[in-house]
């Protein structure tokens, strides 16, 4: 089970987790001004990135306080977590601390627990 690190209460199972999409969307300063191309960007244009996605995350079975988080998509793993607000790290900065951001050889590692056999299951 993925374990996510809620930067108030520590780690915890992933389940307790809902993910809000994606972070640092900011609604247009002057709406009444905006273009429907604006709107339409500000409410449906996601980014669905293969590596590193930065997204809004919710303790929502604990804490219930709102986080920002970076994630590599490929691997699951959290690559950093930091307040709502703040400004994302850039990639650069995650990859000089993670030199292997965004390698698929580092699937289920880390964030991963292997299941637990079961007596008599066939591996
Ligand atoms: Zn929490």
């Amino acid at each position: 089970m993925l374990q996510i690190d809620c930067p108030f209460c520590g780690p915890r199972a992933e389940i307790e987790f809902r993910c809000g999409g994606e972070a640092h969307i900011a609604r247009p300063l002057k709406p009444e001004d905006a273009s429907d191309e604006t709107w339409r960007d500000y409410l449906f244009q996601r980014k669905s990135p293969k590596g590193v996605h930065f997204e809004r995350w919710v303790h929502s079975h604990g804490c219930g306080r709102w986080f920002n988080a970076a994630r590599d998509t490929v691997t699951d793993r959290f690559l950093a977590i930091y307040p709502m607000g703040e400004k994302a790290p850039s990639i650069e900065e995650l990859k000089a601390r993670l030199p292997d951001v965004g390698s698929p050889r580092h699937a289920y590692a880390e964030n991963r627990v292997a299941p637990e056999r079961v007596e008599g299951e066939r591996p």
